[in-house]
């Protein structure tokens, strides 16, 4: 168990990075990042950062020996490099929890083994397994590179009248997934932490709006039924006792309504503070990123009981020269992230509103 004045290592320096550092701030911390980029929106706010790649092995036990307990923002970390930390005893969400939802595939197949419902998906790794896959899943669906893809990024649609093998090239004939595709009614997501003791908490289900596959809006209330939303956290803690969790996890979902019915089916595991989770800073008694740092430090969980309906956008590329009417909007929290260039679609900042409960 960590104690204020600790130092927390955080492998990552993006805006989760930058977030988490400012909870653990809070919590009396000392933040030391560790990131491949010369410029990361973490360095404004961190008191030691380590600028080195990923499988620098000297660099990454250097790190290990300075901080108490280390976490990450993002997924795509070599296993390597999580192995090195986890010898150290420092390192979670575990090694375990990062392999199993790094690769598409992997992270199915265990969500389905729970008995979890999925897209129907089957393995793509050469052609003849395209043809087979395509015939035991049919189309329209959805070709993913297993690894390293994110916000639409390493997919193609494929339609009845697509060149599959085209496709497939297109992505580089990497190692795919290729699933059915879903006709959702809504993109859910449920974040939740689980505590070393084995303590979890949800934070109410989102629904999470997208443009151009990136998340624009998130709403809670999500609008389901409360039956919809009590199963939603049960396949989270269901997923996160059986990954044995520590930290903060968000499990995407699409809901599927037929004859009325309401079911959910699993499109993806997060293991660590999400996008749509952004709302908890202001929305929630306990933010996301302040739940996540007591998950790690062997702390307690906190509240996460919300404050109001909730709305978050994102500022998206240009969107964020919208600063001075938001900072003028009163209740309107803003978030700026601290970086320079607003390419289209990157992440530049948030805005939550919370409105007085209905
Ligand atoms: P992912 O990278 O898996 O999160 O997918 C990005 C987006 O593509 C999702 O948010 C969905 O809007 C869409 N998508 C992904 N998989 C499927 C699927 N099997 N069926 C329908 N839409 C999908």
């Amino acid at each position: 168990m960590l104690k204020p004045g600790d130092t927390l290592g955080i492998l990552g320096g993006g805006q989760l990075g930058r977030m988490l550092a400012l909870a653990a701030a809070q919590l009396g911390l000392k933040v030391h990042v560790y990131v491949p980029d010369l410029d990361s929106p973490a360095f404004d706010v961190v008191s030691d950062r380590t600028i080195a790649p990923y499988d620098d092995e000297e660099a990454l036990a250097w790190f290990a020996g300075t901080v108490e307990a280390a976490t990450y923002e993002f997924e795509n970390i070599p296993s390597t490099t999580a192995t090195i930390l986890d010898r150290a005893g420092k390192l979670s969400p575990s090694p375990r929890a990062l392999a199993t939802t790094q690769d598409r595939l992997d992270e199915k197949s265990f969500v389905a083994a729970l008995g979890i419902p999925t897209a129907p998906f089957a393995e793509v790794s050469t052609e003849a397994g395209l043809a087979r896959a395509l015939a035991a899943i049919g189309r329209p669906s959805v070709l993913k590179t297993r690894r390293f893809g994110y916000d639409g990024k390493g997919q193609a649609m494929i339609r009845p009248e697509t060149d599959a093998v085209a496709a497939w090239a297109a992505l580089g004939r990497v190692p795919c997934i290729l699933e059915g595709f879903v006709a959702f009614e809504r993109e859910l997501s449920v974040v939740a932490a689980r505590s070393r003791s084995g303590a979890f908490a949800a934070y109410d289900l989102c629904n999470n709006e997208h443009r151009h596959h990136i998340l624009d809006i998130t709403r809670v209330p999500a609008g389901v039924s409360a039956a919809t939303e009590r199963r939603a956290v049960e396949i989270a803690a269901a997923i996160a006792a059986a990954l044995d969790y520590v930290g903060v996890l968000t499990v995407e979902m699409f809901l599927v309504r037929q004859d009325g019915a309401e079911t959910l089916v699993v499109n993806e595991i997060a293991p660590r503070v999400h996008n749509s989770g952004h709302w908890t800073i202001e929305g929630a008694v306990t933010s996301q990123f302040e739940q996540h740092v007591r998950a790690v430090c062997g702390w307690p969980l906190g509240s996460t009981a919300r404050r109001g309906r909730i709305e978050m956008r994102n500022l998206l590329g240009d969107d964020v020269e919208a600063w001075p009417s938001l900072l003028a909007e009163p209740g309107a929290h803003l978030h700026l992230y601290g970086k320079t260039e607003a390419r289209p679609g990157r992440k530049m900042g948030h805005v939550t509103r919370i409105f007085p409960l209905d």
